[in-house]
């Protein structure tokens, strides 16, 4: 047998892919089962994570009652920062080491999932914290084995954290986002009930969609899976395999949905219909990247995020500048899929149609450039910025972008084509304004 589906075996490369996910719950009102799955994975003492905004809403109330009529033992920890820092981490560590809580339970976007999987994995092993952190920056020592069960109940359409097994963060010392990945991470259990969405406001529905966007079209774009060097024992093998047929099949539906859905989800709050499809694209796209990875756009983006300087988003909360994740990772998508489209462009086609751009009788070297402008007229039905440009960059700062990003090796080694300092230079410069 040569090939799988398409994909093409080469010499030395992996002939194997492995798809991992959390069971998933999905559906209006299936917050309120919580305290029967959490009692169902043995928690009695839970620790109940999310974040200052989140524990005023009506649906984490649900979440506490539900867990309450259960008998669970509820605490809650209400400091997860909207992009978490190692130190709004060590706070939740420090929390879960005191509490002895045999279970957790998040409620939030993927900045509280993640700070839950990071408090149930250092109170579970504990290390200092360099110790599983991602090289370079950290030391990547496996996780030793299971964590505790873990509930994550997302409440924007975005990240995806609920069925991955990473948890990203903001280096403070290092000035660069980071994170922590293994499929140990991954939570128990993801709640994704579409009826928290109604309250989003619309710079988080489409900074989040974005997200789901880059996830999905990254994804699908990734190097092979059997262009990846075959690991040695089946453990050393990634969760960013790249793409392989499974991943494909989630990423394409995800993308049909959101090029037919954003621009309403956005811009108006009551087409209930549009943020329901949205919350499953979300869901579908996550289980898509878990197990292919994404590249460059996203490589970039933790550059963009962690060197903001006055940029404060709207709708998000006042304070810290913040560039929020899928705004800092869509503004690169396009300078980044021009140039990937060579690598294959009848692959960077098919998503092009996937998001609902007409690439009728486009040849191949065209396809890059149609992607692109619909991914930017996406951005501008969105309100989203003009490119890195617009969230106060300047040619003077390219060479620290690039550094940045240069240090996420694990994304880089998952494009389509080879990306280093020169070419991270070139894409920042094309980044710096679509329109
Ligand atoms: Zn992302």
């Amino acid at each position: 047998m040569t090939c799988c589906a398409g994909y093409e075996f080469t010499s030395g490369g992996d002939t194997t892919f492995e798809i991992d996910s959390s069971r998933i719950k999905y559906g209006s009102g299936s917050l309120r089962e919580v305290g029967a799955d959490a009692r169902d994975l043995g928690m009695k003492r839970v620790a109940l994570v999310t974040d200052p905004g989140i524990v005023r809403r009506p649906f984490f109330e649900t979440v506490r009652a539900s867990l309450f009529a259960a008998g669970c033992d509820v605490e809650i920890f209400a400091g997860a920062r909207v992009e978490p820092t190692d130190r709004s981490f060590a706070e939740a560590i420090a929390f879960a080491n005191d509490g002895h809580f045999d279970g957790f339970v998040s409620v939030g976007g993927g900045s509280a999932i993640d700070t839950a999987k990071a408090a149930n994995l250092y109170s579970t092993y504990p290390a200092d914290f360099e110790a599983y952190v991602n090289a370079p920056m950290g030391r990547a020592v496996p996780v030793p084995g299971p964590l505790r069960p873990h509930i994550a109940c997302p409440t924007t359409s975005g990240t995806g954290s609920e069925v991955t097994g990473i948890a990203i963060f903001d280096y403070l010392e290092h000035h660069a986002k980071t994170g922590i990945a293994s499929k140990r991470l991954r939570p128990t259990l993801g709640i994704i009930d579409p009826d928290v969405t109604p309250s989003l406001p619309a710079t988080v529905v489409a900074c989040s969609g974005f997200d789901v966007l880059s996830h999905a079209l990254e994804s699908y774009t990734a190097r092979p899976y059997t262009q990846r060097e075959r690991p040695a024992t089946p453990g050393a093998r990634p969760a960013s395999q790249g793409a392989n047929p499974f991943s494909d099949m989630a990423c394409l539906e995800a993308m049909r949905i959101l090029g037919a859905n954003i621009e309403r989800a956005v811009n108006d709050p009551s087409d209930l219909a549009a943020r329901e499809r949205m919350m499953y694209a979300a869901t579908l796209a996550g289980i898509g990247f878990g197990n292919a990875g994404v590249h460059v756009p996203h490589a970039m983006s933790y550059a963009v995020a962690g060197l903001v300087r006055e940029y404060r988003a709207p709708d998000y909360p006042a304070g810290a500048p913040i560039v929020p994740h899928g705004m800092a990772v869509i503004v690169n998508a396009p300078a980044v899929f021009r140039y990937t489209a060579a690598s294959d462009p009848v692959r960077h086609l098919h998503a092009a149609e996937a998001l609902g751009a007409d690439v009728r009788g486009a040849a191949p070297y065209e396809v890059g450039e149609a992607l692109a402008l619909h991914i930017e007229s996406l951005m501008r039905a969105t309100h989203m910025p003009s490119g890195i440009g617009a969230v106060g960059f300047e040619c003077g700062d390219i060479s620290a972008l690039r550094d940045g990003a240069a240090a996420q090796r694990r994304l880089l080694t998952n494009a389509p084509l080879p990306v280093a300092g020169p070419q991270l230079e070139e894409l920042f410069a094309a980044a710096l304004r679509y329109w």
